[in-house]
């Protein structure tokens, strides 16, 4: 492992020293031939592992919601031996899909919140160097398309950065960071475009989501000037 990624702080936790370097978005939501260049972050093991477990369920459940080639193609050729091999994600996806409505996936809440704060904490480092240590929080709000004009309002806010990326077609983030608090970052993401049944509670009260928005910052800040979508 390069230098980059050894002895610095761990980009999640914000307190721990790094010992690996951790894709942000893993790997296994993307076909094998698309994984090159994906961002990486220096990492914890105890983080590191704890995402793991998190993405162990979450790579194999979206792609069921997902209306993306790749999604149906990772159905086809890789969910079916990770089901295989435990049980207990077997009976999850199955649930999942018992509960569901047309092509929507029921998910867990807790599982699919927690993911989605590593992914903005590691995105926030990986494009500014910003580190959320245990003054900040984070938010997360899920919401349908027709629920996007409400949230185009928050990315109005006056940024000193402004990102949007689209990995490898399969995974679309826009993030922002605030002139001040720098801790301060707003980010809209989706992946396979796919469509699920929102495990929070959406911008619009619609029960499906395909956009996920998540707020990071101070945490007395983000008390004091929550936006609504983030009120539950
Ligand atoms: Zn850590």
């Amino acid at each position: 492992m390069s230098k980059k990624y050894k002895g610095k702080t761990c980009v999640y936790c914000a307190q721990e020293p790094s010992t690996t370097a951790d894709h942000v978005v893993a790997r296994e939501f993307f076909l094998k031939q698309h994984r090159d260049n994906l961002p990486k972050v220096p990492a914890c093991g105890e983080c590191n592992s704890e995402k793991s477990r998190l993405e162990h369920y979450l790579t194999t459940i979206l792609p069921f919601g997902g209306q993306h080639p790749d999604a149906q193609h990772n159905l086809q050729t890789m969910i079916p031996k990770r089901i295989h091999r435990n049980m207990k994600l077997r009976e999850e996806v199955l649930q999942s899909m018992q509960s569901s409505r047309g092509t929507s996936i029921q998910i867990d809440p807790e599982k699919f919140e927690s993911l989605f704060i590593y992914i903005a904490k590691g995105l926030a480092w990986y494009h500014w160097e910003i580190l959320l240590n245990s003054d900040c929080t984070a938010r997360v709000a899920t919401i349908s398309d027709a629920g996007i004009p409400l949230v185009n309002s928050l990315f109005d806010m006056k940024a000193s950065n402004h990102i949007e990326m689209n990995l490898c077609q399969t995974f679309f983030y826009e993030g922002m960071q605030a002139n001040a608090p720098l801790e301060l970052t707003l980010w809209k993401m989706s992946m396979y475009n796919a469509s699920f049944v929102s495990p929070i509670k959406g911008a619009d009260g619609n029960q499906f989501g395909s956009q996920v928005i998540v707020l990071t910052g101070p945490s007395k800040y983000i008390q004091s000037r929550l936006p609504q979508i983030f009120k539950s």
